[in-house]
């Protein structure tokens, strides 16, 4: 997939990220603060704006990423904004000049990603965050490689969404899921949720 068809399915993503706000809202009620929904909205709000703008001309797909990481940066807020942000500021700058997104492509932004998150927030899986989602992914994406990209993909994102489900049995050790303490088992993470829906909605766009 070339630059162009990234941004479309980028679109695609965020456009089904804003529809999402209600889902994500009513799981950060219950384990949260109830404000996941409206970050992740108002960041990929600001990545439609971004992606309709035709002064936005990344140089590839790798800078893409970057753009698109520190936008919900600087638009989203909360925890998630940092997390979400550093995901894709360091996935897109662990493909630098890449022009085909593949699955190669694509493990890469999301092991690098992990990486990168892990250092900025300590997660690790099991601690019942977008880690538990993200790293799941990315484990799967690390053996699909030399797959084509539309036949990994929906392993990849049903690898996440598994992450994101075992999330209920898990207490939480950040944010205010924490202080629920066992309370918090049976519900999901948001942020894990958040994390398997973009790969869902990037599936989606690409079958
Ligand atoms: P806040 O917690 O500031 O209200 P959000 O509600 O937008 O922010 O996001 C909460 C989500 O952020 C959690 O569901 C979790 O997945 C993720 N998160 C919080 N802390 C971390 C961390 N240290 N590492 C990875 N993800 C985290
Ligand atoms: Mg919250
Ligand atoms: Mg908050």
């Amino acid at each position: 997939m070339n630059l162009s068809q990234v941004r479309k399915m980028m679109l695609f993503t965020a456009e089904k990220m804003v529809e999402s706000e209600p889902t994500l809202t009513s799981l950060d009620q219950i384990v949260g603060d109830g404000d996941h929904g409206i970050g992740m909205k108002r960041g990929f709000a600001a990545i439609i704006v971004l992606l309709q703008d035709e002064k936005f001309q990344p140089t590839n797909i790798g800078d893409f990423f970057i753009q698109i990481g520190t936008k919900l940066m600087t638009s989203m807020g909360g925890a998630s904004g940092a997390i979400f942000g550093t995901l894709f500021r360091a996935g897109g700058k662990s493909i630098t000049g890449v022009t085909e997104f593949d699955s190669n492509a694509l493990s890469k932004l999301l092991n690098e990603g992990w990486q990168a998150v892990y250092q900025r927030g300590n997660a690790k899986p099991g601690d019942k965050t977008m880690v538990d989602a993200l790293a799941a992914s990315a484990t799967t994406a690390s053996v699909l490689t030399t797959l084509k990209l539309n036949d990994a993909l929906p392993k990849i994102a049903q690898s996440a969404m598994e992450g994101a489900e075992k999330t209920k049995q898990m207490i939480a050790i950040f944010g205010r899921a924490k202080n629920l303490g066992e309370r918090a088992i049976g519900h999901m993470d948001p942020g894990s949720v958040s994390m398997a829906y973009i790969l869902k909605f990037m599936n989606e766009y690409i079958q």
